[in-house]
């Protein structure tokens, strides 16, 4: 039985669906909501598979559900609802419900109640069902929007990814061409054409050989989480020792000074974890201020992670610059400063992130830098060595 109202005015459209075996009460019940201003079309059926049928051919704003039929138990609705993903609430209208079954029914689905002797709630009940719809398919949409966009996002940085491992890749090759041509121009031809010529082939030699260096570092950078590495417990002192051994000649040679506190063992990847602290210890050298470098490593624990710290007490990093230098090829200085490519906490913010955490800077300009990063403290923790150990270049150097 379909019942229905156009008056003409814009009252708001509602589809009912009204589950109930007494005509007089879907009478009541429509007349209400029309009162409330409501343009009611509605379909009464009182079977299960009644309901089955319209809910598989219209659509409904609303279901408006008596609690006791004869021939149906109405919260099998809410299944028929479930295996149709159908998402419109459903109202009981019913003439009495003990607050324990209103509270399961509410509990299995059930947006909200009303008891036949106080219908006037029934209005008020479909609004606020409604608004809930609406606000829940908001979300959800907003949701599914924002899944898209993520989607799409990684497979855009995918793409970008590729191309710049296939570019600085295959560039490799050409350019290595090149540079080799244009040295031995320059060790052939040197003093015998006139000294334009060999200004001008000094250029190209620089030229090619700091695009081979760019092109490096691009391919060592597009490289992080190509080679699908799996992350393995590392104990991270031993990584800095390998750190300490690369770096064993400009440590000497800088008078640096290293106090490294107890580390943890972490899931990571060795060499990547290597090149993670190389990169930020290297920097903390390179860009030292007037007094011989000192570097403090720790590793505090908070919470799910380890929060690393390596502090310099170098030229530091002014505010506005805290997010900018952890872009690739940006840097602060030129290369007659300090030189260098840009490329090295770009590599870094990768590596971290890669695995799972975050990286930033503390730091005042000529205050010296404090590099902060984490990682998921893994199952592998363990507590690092006892005591804290200082080194001085030449203990690194036997190390
Ligand atoms: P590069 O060292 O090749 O310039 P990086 O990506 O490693 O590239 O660093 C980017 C910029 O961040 C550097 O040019 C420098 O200005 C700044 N920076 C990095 N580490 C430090 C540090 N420890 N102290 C001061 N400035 C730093």
């Amino acid at each position: 039985m379909t019942q229905s109202s156009n008056d003409g005015n814009s009252n708001q459209r509602l589809h009912v669906l009204l589950i109930e075996d007494a005509p007089s009460d879907a009478e009541i019940e429509i007349a209400e909501l029309r009162h409330g201003g409501f343009d009611v079309t509605a379909d009464v059926v009182d079977t299960g598979d009644q309901v089955r049928t319209h809910l598989g051919k219209n659509s409904y704003d609303v279901i408006l559900a008596d609690y006791s039929l004869p021939n149906f138990r109405v919260m099998d609705t809410l299944d028929i609802l479930r295996e149709k993903n159908l998402s419109v609430p459903m109202i009981l209208v019913t003439g009495a419900l003990n607050s324990e079954t209103a509270v399961e029914c509410v509990k299995q689905g059930a947006v909200d109640y009303v008891l036949k002797d106080n219908v006037g709630r029934l209005v008020h009940c479909v609004r606020r069902a409604l608004e809930d719809t609406r606000l829940r398919q908001e979300r959800t949409r907003a949701q599914e929007q924002l899944a898209l966009k993520v989607e799409e996002l990684a497979r855009s940085n995918c793409d970008l990814e590729q191309f710049a491992y296939v570019a600085s890749h295959d560039l490799q090759e050409p350019l290595r061409m090149v540079a080799a041509y244009t040295q031995l121009l320059a060790e052939r031809y040197r003093g015998k054409l006139d000294s334009t010529a060999d200004r001008y082939i000094a250029y190209a030699v620089e030229g090619a050989t700091r695009m081979q260096a760019l092109l490096e570092d691009l391919l060592a950078f597009s490289r992080i989480g190509r080679n699908g590495v799996t992350p393995a417990p590392t104990d991270v002192n031993t990584a800095i020792e390998e750190v300490l051994r690369n770096l064993a000649f400009t440590l000497k040679e800088h008078s640096v000074t290293i106090t490294c506190n107890p580390l943890p063992t972490i899931l990571a990847d060795r060499f990547q974890l290597v090149q993670l602290f190389q990169n930020l210890i290297g920097n903390a050298i390179k860009f030292r201020g007037k007094a011989a470098p000192s570097i403090t490593i720790s590793a505090d624990k908070l919470g799910e992670e380890w929060v690393f710290s390596v502090f310099d007490n170098g030229i530091g990093i002014a505010a506005e610059h805290k997010e900018f230098i952890f872009k690739i090829f940006q840097r602060l200085h030129t290369r007659a400063e300090h030189p260098g490519n840009g490329v090295g906490l770009a590599i870094c913010r990768k590596i971290v992130e890669h695995n799972g955490g975050r990286i930033w800077v503390e730091s005042e300009l000529g205050r010296g830098s404090n590099f902060r990063f984490t990682f998921p403290a893994a199952n592998a923790d363990r507590t690092g060595k006892k005591e804290d150990y200082d080194l001085s270049p030449q203990d690194l150097v036997s190390r």
